[in-house]
């Protein structure tokens, strides 16, 4: 959708993969839009449904598959509700925003968080020519992330002439016929337009009301085969937690391919198979403008937090050989555990080959690798695409010295 956004000309529907009919009209998925459920009954094995006429309908079922996905976080400050504030999370949220920025013609906006949404709309908004500004009440730009690594980020914000103002706490937002207003202590801020993405809350409610277990965040807790504590009811997506390959413990970190994943696999498991899934390592790629910024596994903080004892190595190396035309800076951080060798996790950041660079410490990962391990892995080389050593074996072999 930020990509979209991005360009005034794009229809947001030309992000729709296949139209609610087509399931019907092809699969003979009695798909119903515009029916909310209201209430799950467990013991009766029903669901109530209101109907876009404001009808209450019962349907039974003899498994069911809770897939209600995530919603933003809406701060709770007074002129929240303001016209112009805006968050972005499903194709109407997306309509919205471009008819708003079309039809007022926006060319101030703030963006609230610094998530990878909060990114993608800043690239989006720029793309258009509007100014931006980018504010979160705490101190820390990006908390995860290895602050050699977020500094080249936020350069890379302001280099696009993006202001960023960290620990803000904002104390309310005003609109009138100039805009809005951030009303907070240390700076004064204001647009046409005011972005909400300060992160997402799993959309829980039904399950926890109908009595089944939650998990992290209260997510819905789910075994490997996407069972909830109820053995007729499954969960998947955004609103399910995971088991974490690297920690052992459950998580709940909403992304794609999980969400998918997850789906195909209760489709399985309903139809009598036993399709398990191993879990999440918390891969993750987003862009920053010319930046790739890419994750897996724990920072370390998040490792200290799980009972590791981590150490990291952060090395500068090349995104293609030495003196190969186009070459850039590609940053790399690699955490280990001192107590046990293994491998805990992968930061990067460089103008290109992080994205996909990324793939490699998460298959380790899944497969438990020590970091000794790891940087024996036979990497790819030619001169386009990197160094002779991979900058991930470079990482390692330093990390080596501290595990
Ligand atoms: C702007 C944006 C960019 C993103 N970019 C990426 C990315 O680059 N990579 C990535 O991995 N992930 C990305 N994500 C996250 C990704 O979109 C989600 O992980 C994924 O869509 C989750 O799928 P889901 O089916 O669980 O939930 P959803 O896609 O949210 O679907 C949930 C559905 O349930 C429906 N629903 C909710 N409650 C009810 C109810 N009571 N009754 C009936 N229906 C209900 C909703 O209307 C919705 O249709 C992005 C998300 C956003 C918002």
């Amino acid at each position: 959708m930020p990509y979209n956004v991005a360009d005034a000309t794009r229809d947001m529907d030309d992000l729709i993969v296949r139209p609610a009919r087509v399931f019907k009209e092809k699969q003979g998925i009695d798909v119903r839009i515009e029916h909310r459920v209201e209430g799950i009954d467990p013991s009766g094995k029903t669901v109530t449904v209101r109907t876009a006429s404001g009808e209450t309908v019962v349907v039974p079922y003899d498994k069911l598959l809770i897939a209600t996905g995530a919603r933003p976080v809406l701060p709770n400050l007074p002129g929240i509700e303001a016209p112009g504030v805006m968050a972005l999370k499903n194709l109407e949220d997306g309509r919205k925003i471009k008819a708003f920025l079309r039809d007022q013609g926006v060319k101030k906006a703030v963006i609230l968080g610094m998530g990878y949404i909060a990114f993608e709309m800043c690239e989006a908004l720029r793309a258009r020519g509007i100014d931006v500004e980018m504010i979160k009440p705490r101190p820390v730009f990006i908390p995860w992330m290895n602050e050699q690594l977020a500094s080249m980020v936020k350069k890379e914000l302001e280099a696009n002439q993006v202001r960023v103002h960290l620990g803000q706490p904002i104390e309310r937002i005003e609109g009138n016929e100039n805009g809005l207003r951030l009303i907070c202590p240390g700076v004064q801020l204001g647009g046409d337009m005011v972005l909400v993405a300060v992160g997402v809350r799993p959309n829980s409610e039904l399950a926890e009301k109908a009595g089944l277990a939650l998990g992290p965040d209260k997510s819905i807790a789910v075994d490997s085969t996407l069972r909830t504590s109820d053995p007729d009811i499954y969960a998947a997506g955004d609103c399910a937690d995971a088991f974490h390959v690297v920690t052992s413990q459950r998580t709940w970190i909403p992304l794609a391919l999980r969400a998918n994943r997850a789906g195909w696999a209760v489709a399985d498991n309903v139809l009598g198979a036993k399709v398990e899934l191993q879990g999440v390592a918390g891969t993750a790629v987003f862009k920053v403008f010319d930046l790739e910024v890419a994750r897996t596994g724990l920072s370390v903080e998040e490792a200290r937090k799980a009972g590791f004892d981590p150490a990291e190595a952060v090395i500068q190396s090349r995104t293609r050989a030495h003196n190969h035309p186009g070459s850039s800076t590609i940053s790399v951080q690699l955490v280990g555990d001192k107590k046990t060798g293994r491998l805990l996790g992968a930061q990067m950041v460089g103008k290109e080959g992080a994205a996909h660079r990324i793939n490699a410490p998460a298959v380790a990962l899944h497969a438990k690798m020590s970091v000794e391990e790891f940087s024996q892995s036979d990497l790819a080389y030619a001169p386009p695409f990197g160094p002779s050593w991979d900058p991930l074996l470079t990482a390692a072999n330093q990390l080596l010295k501290e595990v």
